[in-house]
């Protein structure tokens, strides 16, 4: 059974009304309309976002253009746009506590977590400011005496950024500052589960000096704003973090008028383990990887693929460290597994796990909802003797729900790892060079830990393989995803005529 963290009633709290942004004013929605959240970990209304519409995206959308076309912020230099960033970095650091604690309620995740991320955020913000300066073309001056060539990186454009709920201040400063730092301007809808960040981040970018039509916030629904961001003529790329249904649909939306995109999508990521592995430091791993976040996260380490040989011994010992995690109120700083995101996606968990038993795998541990009274939570559960073709061990969960498969050679481990359409992250357990290296070049996902699960820094590309998504985030090359090349092919002398050879 988990340890619980009652949650406790927010008293004096009153819900926060939020606005939107568009071309550097705080608006209300065409619709007049508004959407309310109600704190998964708490049952009260915490904040009142705009439901904006498909005029207000248009909205959006056109103060993007004119900020693009006629504006100054694609003109500055890159280091008047990174000096602007760093400045907002410096302000989200100066107000991490507020912008934590609302993510913390909107989400449900634990508030210690909330503080973690927002301050992996502001290192983002600092990177792409770093980046901004260092953005560059090439040329070329080997293409004889009377050519040369140059390949500039220009903006890309006006681009629409649409986030989801699960890490609603770090995804879009996944995105956000490196599409800055290229010199584009942009539209952003939250999701609408999560806005408060997001248009708290709007008012430190109006403090920091980014001038007005350079970063509009559109709140309200996937359909009512997010998909006229995807089909707009005036919008030249779509960045989209979320599930692999709706990227997909972005894709075939953006497809109509051609624009780039880029998509971060789902998993279902194995972490595969070997008997020589450091089992301690693995069991610890295989706990955070599967309820970090409530197991609502792209990276879970939601498919563990254990050697036969430990299988048994090393799901009891994950099982009983399981126990000890503590479960509950997303305000509480002791909390590490928070509330689940609404009450119909906790129905979504709890049937596939139903749908596990019902095809034959046992449960070594929880499985249940945990009424605890305020909001709706659910117990760490670990699924045994899944079988590879079990939806289970197929799908993204997204909830606190391990499953644990076997293996006996390297090859089956790795075709076992391969067998699903994801392709985002995995992790591989060994002291074994060979072994951990063959992991690492087989299995095809755009992360491999080895020996660690779920680390990060802002200098490590992210994104995935297959139905996880198309191209990177962070790294050093996150700021020319957010550009177009064109080549400046110089004459230098006398042309030599085509009509008349001189
Ligand atoms: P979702 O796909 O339901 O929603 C994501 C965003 O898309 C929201 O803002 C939503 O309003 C919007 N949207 C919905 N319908 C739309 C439409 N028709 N047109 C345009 N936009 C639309 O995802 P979610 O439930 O918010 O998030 C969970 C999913 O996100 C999981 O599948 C998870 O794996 C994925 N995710 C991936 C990464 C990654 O980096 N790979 C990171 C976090 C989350």
């Amino acid at each position: 059974m988990a340890v619980t963290v009652q949650p406790k009633a927010l008293q004096n709290h009153a819900a926060r009304d939020f606005r939107m942004l568009i071309d550097g004013a705080w608006v209300a929605s065409d619709s007049g309309a508004s959407l309310e959240r109600v704190a998964p970990g708490h049952s009260v209304t915490v904040s009142r976002y705009q439901a904006g519409t498909a005029k207000d995206a248009e909205r959006a959308i056109a103060a993007a253009r004119r900020a693009f076309d006629e504006g100054h912020w694609p003109r500055m230099t890159g280091a008047e746009r990174s000096n602007i960033l760093l400045k907002a970095a410096d302000l989200i650091a100066a107000r991490a506590d507020e912008l934590a604690f609302l993510d913390a309620i909107e989400s449900g995740k634990p508030i210690s977590q909330a503080k973690g991320e927002l301050g992996g955020a502001v290192d983002i913000w600092r990177y792409a400011a770093a980046l901004a300066r260092d953005l560059h073309g090439e040329s070329y001056n080997t293409l004889g005496d009377g050519t040369l060539g140059v390949v500039l990186r220009e903006a890309i454009g006006v681009v629409s950024i649409i986030t989801p709920w699960n890490f609603p201040f770090l995804i879009v400063s996944q995105k956000l500052p490196f599409a800055l730092a290229a010199g584009c301007t942009t539209v952003v809808k939250p999701s609408e589960l999560t806005s408060g960040s997001t248009l708290v981040l709007g008012e430190i970018l109006i403090e920091a000096g980014v001038p007005a039509g350079v970063v509009n916030i559109v709140t309200g629904t996937g359909p009512a704003v997010g998909a006229p961001m995807t089909t707009h003529p005036d919008v030249d790329m779509v960045s989209f973090t979320g599930s692999t249904g709706v990227g997909r649909l972005t894709m075939a939306n953006a497809a109509q008028t051609l624009k780039k995109v880029s998509l971060e999508l789902g998993g279902k990521n194995p972490q595969i383990v070997f008997p020589d592995a450091d089992l301690e430091a693995f069991v610890d791993a295989a706990v955070f990887g599967a309820y970090f976040n409530a197991g609502e996260c792209c990276n879970a380490g939601s498919r563990l693929i254990l050697h036969r040989g430990i299988a048994d011994d090393v799901t009891a010992r994950i099982a009983e460290l399981s126990k000890k995690v503590r479960v509950g109120d997303p305000l509480d700083p002791s909390t590490q597994v928070g509330a689940i995101i609404t009450p119909q996606h906790l129905e979504k968990i709890a049937g596939y796990v139903a749908g596990a038993q019902d095809a034959g795998a046992g449960i070594a541990l929880g499985g249940s909802q945990l009424d605890l009274g305020l909001g709706q939570f659910m117990a760490p559960t670990i699924l045994s003797g899944v079988k590879p073709d079990m939806a289970v061990a197929r799908e993204e969960v997204f909830g606190p729900v391990l499953s644990v498969l076997t293996f006996e050679t390297t090859e089956e481990a790795i075709r076992i790892a391969n067998a699903i359409d994801y392709g985002l992250s995995a992790g591989v357990w060994s002291r074994d060079f060979d072994t951990c290296l063959t992991i690492g070049r087989r299995v095809r996902a755009g992360t491999v830990w080895m020996n660690t699960f779920m680390d990060g820094a802002s200098e490590l590309p992210f994104g995935g393989y297959r139905q996880s998504g198309l191209g990177r985030e962070l790294g050093r090359h996150a700021v020319e995803d957010y550009t177009e090349t064109k080549t400046l092919n110089m004459h230098i002398g006398a042309r030599t005529n085509w009509w008349m050879p001189r």
